[in-house]
């Protein structure tokens, strides 16, 4: 393929992991596909990147999204990495994903620009490298979402539609995302550096990924100890932004998760609507291993994977590298439980602190979960509802539950107006409810219909004005929707 001399659509790209040792990478072309055309474009990220949005959607811009065009500045590789999948080690690598290059923006900043869907790899096993529309699309809802929630996570600059026909059980429309983060170094890249690459190649890993990551630990003696607590810190803080807002991820395996501490790879993932800490979406969690109330246990499972990964750079001591990780994993649960706390005080209009705070807030949600509560509404309207127009007002437990809460509020020197404040900017008024996606994505797939899920990002972009065109979405999902599953199948 040949690279284009164009520069004018801000496409700044380095590629400073290609530094790193030749087994970390495959040097490897997007496969061009047959007929891109561009489905929907994020413009703001566009700019922020330092992209010109006019030149992205002409016929050049949207072979550069496709992958049928390279710049000269741009060396595709595809990521080697292992991972943890549902508890079992396999290797993997990016399998369908081209990494471009590393988008150096305006004010300086670095994100990888990966091309998800770019065929196949070294990394493919059976694989097509292919993606398909509907999961696409749905990646580009959800992160955006999660993003305009004010959680970390990798972002979506555009989708593709790649003129094939891909097989997954029928034919269905072939497309690229093109996925923006502030790096794809994940907990599976220390799993294949450890398992198969010798301590020196780790440790270039290591000290990339600090400096990349983590620059203000780079100078201490003890820099691979204070990674891991860093990296603990980062997830403790994502998770607990998770189950804050009821996300469900679906498929935590430790390939999906980042040492940077974005949420990446938007699989089976949803949203929960009924509170229940058992909610599990994805149809090939059988188990539910991730189900919701689950992910604080995973996360930490999967952070002592990580943590294995680092003994050889610890100590030389195998049995003090043990105890360090030991003693820093202890922390997460701390870490995890004061974020949470600290948010779900925030949802309940909390300043101050008092014993009973997660008392209070452990009762509300047993009441929720007893009685098939929304979750996201619950809190909703607590802020605008009186209580007697409460659904949980029914609930006798539920009203002396009330009654705690209110006058817990009295005891804070904080206004009822400062309170009302604190909850609106804590509780999103939408969140990406099931019903509605499946909505967005039928329209655009089915009927190439876009303007469902264009005012669904709309709204959703927003998510804690509480304005009155957010209603119509923060309905719950009819009850055909109960059973609501979705699938990897990608
Ligand atoms: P995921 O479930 O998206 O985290 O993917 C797990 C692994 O399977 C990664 O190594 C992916 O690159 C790979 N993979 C997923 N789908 C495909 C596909 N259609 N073709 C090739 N590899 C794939
Ligand atoms: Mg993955």
């Amino acid at each position: 393929m040949k690279k284009s001399k164009i520069t004018t659509t801000g496409w700044n790209l380095d590629n400073s992991y290609t530094i790193l040792p030749q087994s970390f990478f495959t040097k490897l072309n997007p496969t061009p596909v047959k007929s891109p055309k561009l489905v929907v474009l994020n413009h703001s990220l566009a700019s922020y990147l330092g992209l010109d949005i006019e030149e992205l959607q002409s016929d050049e811009g949207i072979k550069i999204l496709a992958g049928n065009i390279l710049l000269d500045t741009f060396t595709p590789i595809a990521q080697a990495y292992a991972g943890h999948q549902f508890g079992s080690f396999t290797m993997l690598g990016d399998g369908r994903a081209i990494l471009l290059g590393e988008q150096i923006t305006p004010k300086g900043e670095r994100f990888d620009i990966q091309l998800k869907g770019s065929g196949r790899t070294p990394y493919s096993r059976r694989g097509d490298g292919k993606a398909t529309l509907g999961p696409m699309l749905r990646e580009y809802i959800i992160s955006e979402a999660m993003y305009a929630l004010g959680i970390e996570t990798t972002r979506s600059l555009a989708v593709v539609k790649t003129g094939e026909l891909v097989y997954r059980d029928t034919f269905l429309p072939g497309a690229v995302l093109s996925r923006v983060a502030s790096s794809h170094i994940r907990v599976g890249t220390f799993q294949y550096a450890s398992k198969y690459r010798p301590k020196d190649e780790l440790q270039k890993l290591a000290d990339y990924t600090i400096e990349r990551h983590y620059p203000y630990i780079q100078d201490n003696d003890d820099k691979y100890l204070l990674f891991l607590k860093e990296v603990i810190k980062r997830q403790a803080k994502l998770i607990s932004k998770w189950m804050l807002v009821g996300f469900i991820h679906g498929v935590m395996n430790t390939d999906n998760m980042t040492i940077s501490g974005e949420t990446i790879d938007y699989g089976p993932c949803a949203f929960m609507d009924t509170y229940n800490t058992e909610t599990v979406f994805s149809s090939i969690d059988t188990f539910g291993r991730y189900a919701y109330g689950k992910q604080p246990i995973i996360a930490k499972w999967n952070l002592s994977k990580f943590a294995e990964t680092l003994l050889p750079l610890l100590n030389e001591d195998q049995d003090k590298s043990v105890k360090m990780t030991e003693d820093s994993l202890s922390e997460f649960d701390k870490l995890y439980k004061s974020n949470w706390i600290s948010g779900m005080k925030s949802k309940l209009g909390i300043f101050n602190e008092e014993p009973n705070d997660e008392t209070l807030i452990n009762k509300l949600l047993k009441i929720m979960q007893n009685n098939g509560a929304d979750y996201t509404n619950t809190f909703v309207d607590l802020i605008f509802k009186k209580p007697e127009e409460l659904s949980l007002y029914k609930d006798s437990e539920f009203v002396k539950w009330y009654n705690l809460w209110k006058t817990r509020l009295i005891r804070q020197e904080e206004n009822n107006e400062k309170t009302i404040q604190l909850m609106k900017k804590s509780n999103p008024a939408v969140i990406p409810r099931n019903h509605r996606v499946e909505e967005a994505l039928e329209a655009a797939v089915k009927n190439g219909d876009l303007s469902f899920m264009e005012k669904l990002l709309n709204v959703l972009m927003n998510p804690y004005e509480h304005t009155q065109e957010q209603t119509e979405y923060s309905k719950t999902p009819p009850p055909s929707f109960c059973s609501y599953k979705t699938f990897c199948g990608t």
